[in-house]
């Protein structure tokens, strides 16, 4: 087993057509996310040749772009006797897999320096694995225009590539063309993979609010549903005069929060429409706020409502539920982050983002949705298509069946709900019988696979049965899964299954207890071992990625829960203490670790999602805002610290529409470039856990949790 990456065992994407998930065009570099240089490039010379680099990486300039807020940079030299060459590699991203067909590579080009064309690099273009085929740019180009933007646009089979070949051209090359020995500077920006020329847009954009936070501003225009529309410009001023790009946004976002990492400071805002070949429209109406100091409520509250609004702006439209990330795919619906974000939806109604009414009436639509949607037994699949309602296999063609550990993700967010809603109220009413049917239909018992079998098994699909057959054993994120399985009043499991398959001290579970965490501490399910000074009685290795103690624990009250071998606030806390304590001495010197920047648990990475853990091998140097955030209730004043840090200093970077960004590196100049369902949502629920326990209070009332709670207690050996 792959160590700490329970959840996203079975990434072998399989990518069938689907024909509602509108496409992307396949974009190589718009912006870099980071200052100073672009992660996805490698640039590398021979002597005497030469070519500006940071770390072997591409920079990036912010004074001169064609897209704001920055654009590649290269400045090199080109000998007789040596050669240089830049890489500009494609950034896959998560659910991003289906792109616009495309004949011609286009960018923008900007000369700096006096250049003939024949000094220009050459370019290539290379499909996986596969040598470049290149061209000189001056063929392309037109050397006249220095000092200003200019379009280049070459036709793929001039690299002998054919339109089929897109989704896996991976590489565009720069390399020396001339033997000059003179210095060039040019500038690269808005590489893409596009079709012929699109239609212009004829609309025009209006602003409608803007809102002063700490160090940014919060900006929203009318949704914009002109098809023709690529991008919404942003400038910003702060006379009322003088106005300057400072971002782009897509067409799917209707706002922009853009950190001027000032405090107390009045900021004015245009935007515009750029088509598919950046015209511009017309600007809108002119808006303007100030930044102001908050007070620590005050960032709380702002904390909360970024986060909650990737479960209501951000939700996929058909069925009010979480896209599993932004941006990604745009139909497909995660169920597990959907239950996650259903108390994230509640907790914004208690905090008055939105109404109770609105809350409703998008409860009525999640549930017609989930009625009609496809289940298993009862249970529910990792993602469903927003428009269909049908399976999306997304891990693969043998996930095309329930997910049982997903179902219990998604079943503890109705039950929080079910609580929130008042009885006595008809329309509402409504909503608790309807979440009750759903609850009352997941076969859990179906997941025993057989009498014998003490353990439940994670999927089961319709055409391969058991075929993965990933047996679910503590101490994990899949409490919660046993514990519903539990709980449930129609199908439960024994409550003997919380000591025989959860915490089983089999040969089975201890095997792979110890397989994953390649260590036999925690392999009888308790730990006993003391890490950091602080003792830890459940856990496997040293107590494992945050996203532990966070996703059963959004609604079950760990204070609540004490088994024969630890009480779970304790445990949890004592985990997230570990954890704090592991970056605090920051043994692989980690660039930005420390009292203010901890948590490390499951996220996007530089090339692929990762579960990183507080141990050598699993400690990537990711630091992820949800593993401390989401923390809150465990570590108060250590979760506080970071979140100031977070927004205070790297705000610039690292906060965006929906709050954080999933991650960032520091060591490699890097930041995830999407926000995840799974991660936004457990930092609303948690702070308001720590601030009134909402969520728990919530989930608590159930009159068969707490018979679950009474049960597993008769069990103790
Ligand atoms: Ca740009």
């Amino acid at each position: 087993m792959i160590r700490g990456n329970l959840l996203f065992l079975f990434l072998t994407f399989s990518i069938p057509a689907l024909a509602q998930e509108p496409p992307y065009d396949k974009q190589f570099f718009e912006n870099s996310q980071m200052r100073g240089s672009y992660f996805y490039t490698a640039a590398s010379y021979k002597s005497p040749s030469w070519i500006k680099n940071v770390s072997g990486k591409l920079p990036v300039s912010d004074s001169i772009f064609f897209t704001p807020s920055n654009a590649l940079h290269l400045q090199y030299v080109s000998h007789e006797k040596g050669s240089w060459q830049a890489r500009l590699l494609f950034r896959e991203t998560r659910g991003q897999d289906f792109f616009t067909p495309a004949t011609k590579l286009v960018f923008r080009l900007y000369i700096a320096s006096s250049t003939l064309a024949k000094e220009l690099p050459s370019i290539g273009v290379a499909i996986r694995k596969k040598a470049p085929s290149f061209v000189p740019m001056s063929q392309f180009a037109t050397v006249a225009e220095k000092g200003s933007w200019q379009k280049v646009e070459i036709p793929l089979d001039k690299f002998n590539v054919s339109p089929a070949d897109i989704k896996k051209i991976d590489t565009i090359f720069f390399k020396q063309y001339s033997r000059d020995g003179k210095e060039h500077s040019i500038y690269i920006d808005q590489v893409e993979l596009l079709a012929s020329n699109q239609t212009p847009v004829t609309s025009a954009p209006k602003l409608t609010s803007a809102k002063g936070f700490a160090k940014h501003i919060d900006i929203t225009w009318e949704p914009v549903s002109d098809s023709s529309v690529k991008r919404i410009k942003i400038y910003r001023s702060a006379d009322n005069k003088r106005f300057y790009p400072v971002g782009i946004q897509s067409p799917y976002v209707s706002r922009y929060a853009d950190f001027t990492d000032t405090t107390g400071k009045e900021f004015f805002y245009k935007i515009s429409l750029l088509d598919r070949e950046y015209n511009e429209s017309t600007l809108s109406n002119t808006i303007s706020a100030s930044t102001r100091p908050l007070t620590d409520e005050e960032l709380l509250d702002m904390i909360q409502e970024a986060h909650f609004r990737y479960y209501w702006e951000g939700a996929e439209k058909n069925s009010g539920l979480a896209l599993e990330n932004i941006h990604g795919r745009r139909n497909m619906i995660a169920t597990g982050a959907s239950g996650f974000g259903m108390m994230a939806l509640v907790a914004g109604a208690e905090r008055k983002f939105i109404t109770k009414e609105e809350l409703l009436h998008r409860f009525e639509k999640i549930m017609s949705y989930l009625e009609k949607a496809d289940k298993f037994h009862g249970a529910f699949p990792h993602f469903l298509d927003g428009v269909t309602a049908k399976t999306e296999p997304f891990f693969g063609d043998n996930d095309n069946g329930a997910d049982l550990v997903e179902t219990s993700f998604l079943a503890q967010g109705l039950l929080a709900a079910k609580q929130y809603f008042n009885s006595e109220v008809p329309a509402e009413k409504n909503i608790i019988e309807r979440i009750d049917k759903i609850w009352r239909g997941i076969e859990w018992s179906w997941f025993r696979r057989d009498p014998q079998n003490k353990f439940l098994v994670w999927h089961w699909s319709p055409d391969r049965a058991w075929v993965i057959n990933h047996k679910l054993i503590g101490w994990n994120e899949t409490m919660i899964t046993y514990f519903l399985a539990i709980a449930s009043p129609t199908h439960p499991i024994p409550a003997s299954f919380y000591y025989s398959g959860w915490a089983s001290q089999g040969k089975e579970a201890q095997e792979y207890r110890a397989g994953w965490g390649q260590t036999k501490a925690g392999s009888l399910y308790k730990n006993g071992n003391t890490y950091y000074g602080i003792p830890l009685k459940v856990g496997v290795s040293n107590g494992g990625p945050l996203f532990f103690i966070h996703y059963s624990f959004l609604g079950l009250d760990p204070h609540k829960l004490t088994d024969a071998y630890t009480n779970y606030f304790e445990n949890n806390t004592n985990i997230a203490k570990i954890n704090y304590r592991y970056c605090v001495e920051n043994p692989k010197k980690h660039k930005g670790y420390g009292p203010d920047a901890w948590g490390l648990t499951a996220s996007d990475g530089l090339w692929s999602y990762q579960a990183d853990e507080p141990v050598i091998g699993q400690d990537h140097g990711k630091i992820t805002p949800t593993g401390a955030l989401a923390s809150f209730p465990y570590t108060p004043k250590e979760s506080m610290e970071a979140l100031k840090n977070y927004y205070y200093n790297y705000g610039k970077f690292a906060w965006g529409e929906y709050g954080f960004y999933d991650a960032f590196n520091l060591d490699q100049n890097w930041r995830a470039d999407i926000f995840m369902g799974l991660n936004q949502a457990p930092i609303v629920v948690m702070i308001e856990n720590y601030r009134t326990g909402l969520l728990w209070n919530l989930f608590m009332k159930n009159s068969e949790v707490q018979e679950a709670i009474r049960k597993i207690e008769g069990e103790k050996p």
